[in-house]
């Protein structure tokens, strides 16, 4: 299973979200699930803005097979076509996307963590994701879903 995270902290996240949906078909990636969109304050001192934020499981269309890596430029493709320049960590931005687990596999290249190393200190990746699958799923390198959130929430 695919899952990528999606977050919007100007602009209508419902819009953008729904254009994100567009131009993935557009490259043969379709949207199995989506969670709610969760509202949550920034974080990291630079954003201003509240973030909407969700997690949706994705996958290619018609048993294509897709590389984590190009999925990484598609994701970057969609991020720069809603007008996202690379600015500073942290700050608000019409659109981030983020593979956050991508089957069992394990990525540590400059370029490409996955799991994403963020996910269990992300309440707000971590909700959505127990929307859309058990809290038994082993998150490779990092353990199961529902221990990550009791971390978290205890
Ligand atoms: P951000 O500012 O959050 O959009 O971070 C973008 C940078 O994170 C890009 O240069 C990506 O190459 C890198 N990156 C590393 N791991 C991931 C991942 N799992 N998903 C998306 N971007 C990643």
């Amino acid at each position: 299973m695919i899952f990528i995270g999606l977050g919007s902290s100007i602009g209508n996240a419902e819009e953008i979200f729904a254009s994100v949906e567009k131009l993935l078909i557009e490259q043969g990636i379709q949207v199995v699930k989506k969670s709610s969109i969760l509202k949550n304050p920034p974080i990291g001192g630079v954003a201003k803005n509240e973030f909407s934020n969700a997690v949706w499981q994705v996958e290619p269309v018609e048993a294509r097979l897709i590389a984590p890596l190009q999925l990484l430029k598609i994701l970057q493709k969609i991020e720069t076509d809603h007008g996202r320049t690379r600015e500073k960590k942290w700050d608000d931005r019409t659109l981030d996307l983020d593979i956050l687990i991508f089957h069992d596999e394990i990525i540590n290249i400059p370029e490409l963590q996955i799991p994403h190393p963020e996910i269990s200190n992300r309440i707000f990746v971590l909700k959505p994701l127990s929307e859309l699958v058990d809290e038994t799923l082993e998150i490779p390198t990092l353990g199961a879903l529902g221990s990550l959130i009791r971390k978290l929430t205890s």
